[in-house]
Order: structure tokens, then sequence, then C-alpha cells
């Protein structure tokens, strides 16, 4: 045993993993982990941890070394520590070293969107011809890019990274780490424009992937792009090979390309006779698959795949979904759906997630084998079996020959089939009752029927929530409050709509402090799936104080009647005197709360019971968001403040005091005290709409088509023959009502859904189930999906069409709607 020192040299690691997030570990004693110090979290602060758990090479930074810290690291027995000014760097540095020792094509893929798609699609369009290196889901950040890289091994043929920047200055390091022979410049959109002076600056920092590329491929119809990698890269790297395309015919490859219903046709022509007279249908038909598809194509030739190949391959080419979707299922089972591929990294991401999610007992897994890893068998499913156990699934299903093969290798209880229609045939659904089952299978073996066996409400609406939205929006307001402020989260009214038990869990994963909901029956659910945060109930009644005792939830006391209820309560049941309470003060908005008249006879009861806890005092703003009320919200404060003043005194300790809401967040920073209240933001709404730009909307309320009438003029549509065309027009039917949370006011035309991107008013009056919206002009069919609010239609137009605020629309969304959870 050795005491350990802090070394200073360049990272020499015998470690086959590389850690930046402490709950990602899997393999402690083959892994290298980076404490990296960012905005909301600190890695140093999980060293000790990891240490215990067998971790032994650690990168640590320089400027994070306290005394403390320093100490304990010093009594790490037998581990490697390197010092370093910046974990990023050293990270970065030992990526780029890594990838010089592989002398193999590399394909670097940058541009605003579709680098996943493209990058997934080569990988599953060129595994016969390569043994393929590519970066997990969309690891394209600083982090993700030598993350990717690291996983490059003598036995790989070819590489295939993406590279994606939201600042000046950070390609040139993604540069290195990658070094493409090969590049693609997918096209230029606006997303991340904030870190950018223009869309040409954008395009010049994300040509610095290519400096050193041997080929470029890029689609010459974006004229910026075109004229930035010839006045700017064309010097920096003069024998960069250009292979432009679009509709001109100065570009090298000529594209011109025609659709019907369910194919599009492409036609090159080329001087460089690989190119030339090319003929592709592809089984597309949107713009930006077929310009996908079109990078894919000529990257293959390039590569002098066979073109009969290239036609036979791309026949079978199916979307791409990196999305992972937390669903409920029948028999109380929640579905964690990621149907589209399976590898390693991936499977390990997935299995975090799973890992996670605290809402059921027990934790299941359907798996299909893992197809072209090149790596041995024997090795690939011994390290699934330890990744399985790492991440507490205590069930398997495990479908393919080369899972039955490596069977033994298998310890945890598992049942093995040779396909999937093999397992359908003797599926037990009652085997999944109460658990959550991650379904994660390679494209071949078609796991999207495991799902819709298992799943619940299978009806065409759904409301989509981006987990990453979420989890973007959290950190924003975090940002805003900074580090010395708690953050209470609002969950109530089923979270705003968005289905609290899954918010919660997201939230729990990030460690906010508090939760808050309206009633009781809310916060056991909470309880119900796992939520161990601490909770507060704003509206208690006497009749659920035992159900708050057996949960743990921390009621909100507003009133002398209330509270001389809980008094009797806890006098009854002395262990109830444990559970903290929470005091409200009415300040002006008059709803609950105790008065300032109230205070006198309130301070006299807490002093008669001194084992009352009191947790928190807060109040509410009734007009955070508008600039008219300020006056009155600054005496809201001051009521607010000096009352929790008395009280603070007459306790003799300071409980907590919270007085902001969302909006309240944006516009009253100084008022934040101890903890901030944070709801409708979280969703993504930002109500006084300064700041909404920087929030990102997390849900998609969609259905679908269900008919289509070509109607002459005069007929009536619907329900009190309302609506009357006055012209021949198109009508199509949607499987949305008042019943789901679409409002009847949206009749007549008031309401306008998105379909194939165009805006379809309504005709006539809302319907129970249904709506008829006008879609002339429009190409739709039976089946296409309507939009009624997203990215494309955000929730507040809604609101202002029939004069609500958001608030309505999200809560208003029926629970016979179907939640559906994803994550990229
Ligand atoms: C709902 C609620 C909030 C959150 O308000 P938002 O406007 O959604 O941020 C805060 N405090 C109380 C008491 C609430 O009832």
């Amino acid at each position: 045993m050795t005491t350990t020192t802090f070394l200073h040299t360049p990272i020499e690691t015998s470690a086959t993993y590389l850690l930046t997030d402490s709950r990602q570990l899997v393999f402690p004693n083959q892994t290298l982990f980076f404490a990296i110090k960012g905005q909301h979290h600190d890695g140093h602060h999980y060293l000790g941890d990891l240490y215990q758990k067998g971790v032994r090479q650690f990168v640590v930074e320089q400027k994070a070394l306290t005394n403390a810290l320093t100490d304990q690291l010093e009594s790490f027995e037998d581990a490697q520590i390197w010092e370093v000014d910046n974990s990023i760097k050293a990270l970065q540095e030992l990526a780029k070293r890594h990838r010089a020792q592989f002398e193999i094509p590399v394909v670097g893929i940058t541009g605003s969107n579709g680098k996943t798609i493209v990058k997934e699609w080569l990988s599953q369009l060129m595994s016969n011809d390569f043994r393929i290196a590519k970066s997990p889901k969309s690891y394209n950040s600083q982090i993700g890019v030598p993350l990717s890289v690291w996983q490059l091994n003598e036995n790989h043929t070819l590489g295939i990274f993406e590279a994606g920047i939201s600042q000046s200055h950070e390609m040139k390091a993604l540069q290195e780490i990658i070094r493409p022979t090969i590049g693609i410049f997918t096209n230029i959109g606006s997303a991340h424009d904030e870190g950018f002076r223009s869309r040409k600056q954008k395009a010049t920092e994300k040509l610095r992937l290519f400096t050193q590329s041997q080929q470029l491929i890029y689609r010459a119809d974006y004229a910026d792009i075109d004229e930035e990698i010839r006045l700017i890269l064309k010097p920096v790297n003069p024998n960069c090979e250009l292979i432009s395309w679009g509709t001109s015919e100065s570009c090298t490859v000529n594209v011109d390309w025609h659709k019907d219903a369910t194919q599009t046709y492409i036609v090159m022509k080329s001087e460089v006779s690989k190119f030339d007279d090319q003929l592709f249908s592809v089984p597309f038909t949107d713009d930006a698959s077929v310009e996908n598809l079109v990078h894919c194509l000529i990257l293959m030739l390039q590569m002098g795949i066979p073109s009969g190949e290239i036609r036979q391959r791309i026949s079978r080419l199916k979307p791409i979904s990196m999305r992972l979707e937390l669903k409920e299922g029948i028999n109380e089972c929640y579905l964690i759906d990621d149907t589209y591929n399976n590898d390693l990294v991936g499977l390990s991401i997935a299995l975090n997630f799973l890992g996670q999610q605290e809402q059921r007992p027990q934790k299941c897994a359907i798996l299909s084998d893992l197809l072209q890893t090149g790596q041995k068998e024997e090795e690939l499913y011994a390290q699934i079996n330890t990744l399985l156990q790492q991440k507490g699934v205590e069930k398997l299903v495990a479908i393919g020959d080369a899972f039955a093969r490596n069977a033994h290798l298998i310890s945890i209880p598992a049942d093995f089939y040779p396909n999937t229609s093999e397992f359908l045939g003797s599926l037990d659904t009652n085997a999944f009752k109460d658990a959550i089952v991650l379904i994660k299978g390679a494209r071949p073996f078609q796991f999207e029927r495991i799902v819709n066996r298992l799943q619940q409400r299978v009806h065409g609406t759904v409301l989509e929530i981006n987990l990453d939205a979420l989890t973007h929006n959290l950190n924003f307001y975090r940002n805003r409050v900074g580090n010395d402020t708690r953050i209470m989260v609002m969950v109530k009214a089923f979270a705003y709509g968005s289905g609290s038990a899954e918010v919660a869990q997201l939230l729990q994963f990030h460690r906010v402090d508090y939760l808050a909901v309206a009633y009781t029956d809310e916060g056991v659910t909470l309880r119900q799936n796992g939520i161990e945060l601490p909770i507060m109930v704003m509206n208690p009644s006497l009749s659920t104080f035992d159900k708050l005792l057996e949960c743990q939830l921390e009621p909100e006391i507003y009133s002398h009647k209330i509270l001389a209820e809980w008094l009797e309560f806890i006098t009854e049941k002395p262990s109830a005197a444990h559970l903290p309470i929470h005091l409200k003060l009415d300040t002006g908005m008059h709803r609950l709360g105790f008065t300032e008249a109230d205070l006198p006879r309130l301070i006299e009861r807490l002093a008669q019971y001194p084992t009352l806890k009191v947790a928190s005092i807060f109040s509410h703003l009734v007009g955070a968001d508008e600039a008219i009320h300020n006056d009155f919200s600054r005496l809201q404060y001051e009521r607010f403040v000096a009352g929790a003043a008395q009280l603070e005194a007459a306790l003799g300790y300071r409980p907590l005091r919270h007085i902001l809401n969302s909006a309240g967040i944006v516009r009253f920073p100084d008022y934040k005290l101890d903890m901030v209240r944070l709801g409708i933001g979280l969703y993504g709404v930002e109500v006084n709409r300064q700041e909404q730009r920087l929030l990102q909307q997390i849900g998609r309320f969609k259905t679908v088509v269900s008919q289509v009438k070509h109607l002459p003029a005069g007929e009536t549509i619907g329900y009190s023959r309302t609506g009357v065309l006055e012209k021949a027009s198109s009508i199509a039917t949607i499987a949305i009502g008042y019943a789901d949370g679409y409002d009847r006011r949206f009749s007549k035309g008031v309401g306008k859904v998105l379909i194939n991107g165009a805006l379809c008013p309504v005709v006539g009056n809302v319907c129970m189930d249904m709506t008829m919206v006008d879609s002339t002009g429009v190409l739709v069919e039976e089946g296409d999906e309507v939009i009624i609010f997203g990215t494309e239609l955000p929730i507040y137009t809604l609101s202002d069409q029939i004069g609500t605020i958001s608030y309505e629309i999200l809560t208003g969304i029926s629970e016979r709607v179907k939640r559906v959870f994803y994550k990229e």
C-alpha cells in the first residue's frame, strides 16, 4: 500500500473507460474519472464515493483542491491522481493522443441539423463494409467528442464522429480530437445563434473541423457555406477535394429529385464518373431526410461502394429516432422504449435512465443481441451482465441467438428466446406487473411490436414531454437564483398537466430541494412513485392528516382553524409533531394565509407548542408578471418580510422564507430570499414573455387525422350546423375534442391546428372527442400528424386565441391523453 501523491505528468492510463458523470460508473477498476467543476455540479464532490466503489484513477483540477480535499485525496491508497489546470482540456488531450494511433479513415460530421441522423444512417448502411466506431447518441460536445473517440480500438476500420458547437472557438479542439479525413457539412440553420455574431461566422467556425481533411462533402445550395468554403477553407487547406452537390450545374454533383406519395427519386449528374448517371429511389419524402440521404449516398459512392449495393441497402432504411421514451404500460408497468438500436454505450445510457426511475419496485430489461460491435462475444456479454447487475436489473428477457449462446455469462434471472415472435407468442403480460421495463433492441428485431403489446392507451392523441427541455428550463432558473437560494418546484395539477410522477423523478435526479402539490392525494401519488424529496401540501384537510403522517407530507398551515386541528392531531399522535409545517401569510392575495391581524394569536400558539417545527414561512405575489403591479409586489414583499421577522423572533430560529413564483424569479431577483417556488417556467412558459426565448417548450400536443372529405359549397359541418362552407372545401376530422382538453372555445375558426406545416382553422363546433378543421389546399391524408401545440405553435398562441392563460391550456389536457416522456 502506498500513499498517494499528485501526478503532473501527461496522463498514461490503463483504464478502458473514461467517466465524467459519477452516476454512470460501471467498471470501477477499469475507470479513469475526470472531476469537472461545472456550473451546477462539481465532480470533485464525488471523489470519495468513487474511491469507495473501487475507482483508483482520477483527474482533478488544481483550483478545486481545498485543504480538506487534498487531505482526503492523500489518504486514498493505491490511487493514481493527476492534478491538472482544466479537466476537460486534459480529457481532450488524452483523446487526441489516442486518435493519433489510428490510421483509418474517419468521417467528421458537422452542421446545424441532421448530424446524428447522417451518422446513424451511414453506420447502418456501411456496417457490411467496415467495423465502425461512432459517437453514441449525439455525443458531439467538448466532452462528448473525446469520450466518443476514446472508443476507437484496433478492430475498427472506420470512425464516424459528429461535432457540435454552441460558441465561437470551440471547433479547433474538436478538430484536433476527431481529425476527420473526410468531412460532411450537413447544412446551416439558426440553432444556437446566441453564441455567434452571424450565420457567416457560425459557418466559418464550423469549417474549422475540416482544416486537415482530404475531402469535404457539402450542399452548395447553402450559399453562405459554399462561399465560406471557397474563401476561408480553401486557402487554409488547399489540398482538400471539395465535393459539392446541389441544383446548380457548377456543383461537383448536380442533384435533382422528384417525389411521389412514398418515394423520392434522386438523379445525379457529374463530370466525375462515379457520381454520374446515378439514380436512387429512397423511401422518404420529406426534404430533410432527402438532404441527409444525399450526403450518405455521395459518401458511399466516394468510398467505392457499388451503386447496386447502395440501392438495396437504401430501400431497407428506416427513420431514426434517437429518443428514449418513457410511457405507461399495461398492468401498472412503465416502459422505456428504445427500440431503434442496441450498442454497448447506448445500452449503458438507457440503463442509467432505467436506474434513475424509482416509480416501480422492480426493474426489468428486454434486450436483443447487440449487432456488429466488432468485439469478442464472450467479452461483450460478460460486460452486459456486469452492466445489468450494476444498474439493478432484476429480470432479463434476452432475444437472439448470440444471447442464447452466451447464456452462461448471464447471472441475473433471465429467459432466452430465439426471436421476437417466439417471445410474443408466449408473453404473459402479468410478468411485468408493477415493473419498469427497458425495451431495447437492434432494428431487425422489431421491438416496436413488443412496445405495442405492452403499452397503454394507443389512441392517437399524445402529449409528448421533452425531459431534456425540462432540464434546460430548470437550469435556467437555477442560474437565475444562484447557489444560495433553494428551489421548490410546484408539481400540482399533475405537474401542470405534464405528468407529476415522471416530472418529479427528473427533479429528484437533479436534486431540487422541495416539491409542492395542492392536495394530499397528489403527494401520496408521488410517494407511491418513489419520490423521496420533501413535499409540501398546500391545501391539506383534517380528513387527510393521517395520510400526511403516513407519507411524510408537510402541511401548509394557513388559518387558525387548520392550525387548531393540526395541534389536536399532533397531541393525539405525538409522532406527527416531527412533521415540519409551512406557514402561509396573506399579504394581499386574499386566498389562503394568516393576515397581519392573525399574527399575535399565531405567535401565542407557536409559543405553546415548542415542539412544532416550522420549516418555512411564505407568501404569494398577486401580480409578479405585470409591471403595473410592481408597487403592490413591493408592498407585499415588505409586509411579508415584516411578518416573517415577527414569527422568527417568536420561534427563536429562522425558517426558510419564500415569496417568488416563476415570473417573480425573473422580475424580482432581489426578493428571492431563502427559496423560490418554480411553477410554469419549468414547463417552458415565461408568463411575461420577456425571456421566453431562453426557455425551451417542453410539450408537444398532437393527434392524427381520422378522415378527409371534399365537400361542395353550402354544406354545413358538425353539430348545430354552425360551420357553413362558403366554397368547396376539404375538411379533415381530427381525433381530439373537448374531453381531451381541446377547449370548446376553439370552435368556429377561433382555433387553428398545424397539419403538414399548414395552419388549418376549426370549422363548426369542437365535439367531445373529435374536431373538424378546414384543410382546403393542404395535402392531407388519413393518419397524418396534427399539431395542437409545439415549438412551431406555442402554447401562448392558443391561450391568446381563447382569451385565457397558458396555465389553463396545460392543466386542461385530460388524463386520458397518453403522456410520452422522451430524451435524446
Ligand atoms: C402555483 C403556485 C406557484 C407557482 O406559480 P407559477 O406562476 O406557475 O410559477 C407558486 N406559489 C404558489 C403558492 C402557487 O400556488
